[in-house]
């Protein structure tokens, strides 16, 4: 006979089962899809091949020769593992020569590695706050910055996407020891820039700290250098900089950048940070060379617009004009999640892979189409005509 007690656990389980029948029901139950290939504009699922217009590889990188090889020579001379955090001597001389990399590249005093933007967002935030300060966050963040506010002690006051006045007043009415303005650069899920020009200014005016997510602005806007370079402005001590290494630059990982005292104090009370251990050198040399190739070709760079400039007045020429968007992140958007969902397994029929994304990870569901460096002009197009024939084919039913 079963005891109470397991009784109870197998009560609880039922729980979970009755949560994922709900969300099945509602077109929200995500899979986990598994690569057979390299990243890349064509990959392989379960044997077949597809093209991926699903990643954020945008300069194509994540696969090639360089990487892999400066891979394989630290491999060869560091091991694999890091055995420990880096206050621990868990980090290799790669670690901190990285960091002056970036430091020089992204134009502050000093940089920090991060093992992910996940972890620098939601370590950092509430070590450079408090209960006495203020956050004020764009309502379009990424969930690490909103997870990161989360576990600050500060007050955070979301402001509508992009509302310069809403910030404005917010930060009027606020008052706080210090008060910091959070945006991402590039909002993911929806392509478009936050207005950095203007949000500078404010800062300026009243003396906030401004914290930039960079992580799909590095290697693709500023011919590379990032969203500030893209504006034309530059760093300042009252700006920190976080960035990664896993998109533009093929690699793995993230940075924070910003004057020496605030690195220093990074490194000294973010939790992420002390307690956990160091990247790899394997991985730290990947970056390093996804750096090095974004620095050494800035053709490449231009092959990601002129290929978004490609998709995107296709798009338009399809009626799917996407008025938000300034990146090589496009959308297609529906009013209902079927309909997406519906649109993206057609695709998939056709053997090109665009990722339907869905609540809770936005609000309006999309298809989140992503163009890289490493597409054809023929596989733009693919993709383009097999959107008309879907198109005509709703149309027709
Ligand atoms: N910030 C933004 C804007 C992102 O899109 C992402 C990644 O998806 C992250 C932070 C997290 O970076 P990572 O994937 O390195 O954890």
């Amino acid at each position: 006979m079963m005891s109470l007690a397991a009784s109870s656990n197998m009560l609880i389980l039922s729980v979970f089962e009755s949560e994922l029948r709900g969300l099945e029901e509602k077109h929200l139950l995500r899979n986990i899809i598994s690569r057979d290939s390299m990243q890349g504009p064509v990959i392989t699922i379960a044997g077949k091949k597809y093209l991926n217009f699903s990643s954020n590889d945008y300069l194509g990188l994540s696969g090639s020769p360089e990487i892999v090889q400066a891979v394989q020579k630290s491999l060869q001379r560091y091991g694999f593992g890091s055995g420990s955090s880096r206050l621990l001597a868990g980090g290799s001389v790669l670690h901190k020569n990285l960091e002056d990399s970036i430091a020089r590249f992204k134009g502050t005093e000093s940089a920090l590695i991060f093992n992910s933007g996940y972890s620098a967002n939601t370590g950092v935030i509430p070590c450079i706050t408090s209960e006495d300060d203020v956050i004020f966050s764009d309502e379009l963040n990424h969930a690490s910055i909103i997870d990161g506010c989360r576990l600050s002690r500060a007050r955070t006051l979301v402001y509508r996407h992009r509302d310069m006045g809403r910030l404005q007043a917010l930060l009027k009415k606020a008052k706080a020891r210090r008060r910091l303005v959070i945006t991402d650069t590039v909002f993911s899920m929806d392509g478009d820039l936050a207005p950095l020009n203007d949000i500078c200014e404010i800062c300026v005016r009243s003396g906030a700290v401004l914290y930039l997510d960079d992580a799909h602005g590095t290697g693709v806007l500023g011919g590379g250098r990032g969203a500030l370079a893209h504006f034309g402005l530059k760093a300042e001590p009252w700006i920190i900089q976080m960035g990664t290494f896993s998109k533009a630059l093929g690699s793995f990982g993230a940075f924070v950048a910003g004057s020496e005292d605030v690195i220093k104090w990074i490194s000294n009370a973010v939790r992420s940070f002390i307690f956990s251990t160091a990247l790899p050198s394997s991985v730290i040399a990947a970056a390093a060379a996804g750096l090095r190739l974004v620095q050494r070709n800035p053709a490449l760079v231009g092959k990601l617009w002129s290929n978004r400039e490609r998709l995107y007045d296709g798009l338009k020429s399809l009626g799917y004009e996407d008025s938000a968007s300034m990146t090589p992140i496009l959308t297609i958007r529906a009013d209902r999640v079927s309909k997406v969902l519906g649109l993206s397994k057609y695709l998939y029929g056709k053997g090109i892979y665009v990722p339907a994304i869905r609540p809770p990870s936005v609000i309006g569901p999309r298809l989140r189409i992503t163009v890289t460096a490493a597409h054809t002009e023929r596989q733009i197009d693919k993709l383009l005509a097999e959107l008309k024939k879907a198109e005509i084919g709703a149309a027709s039913q």
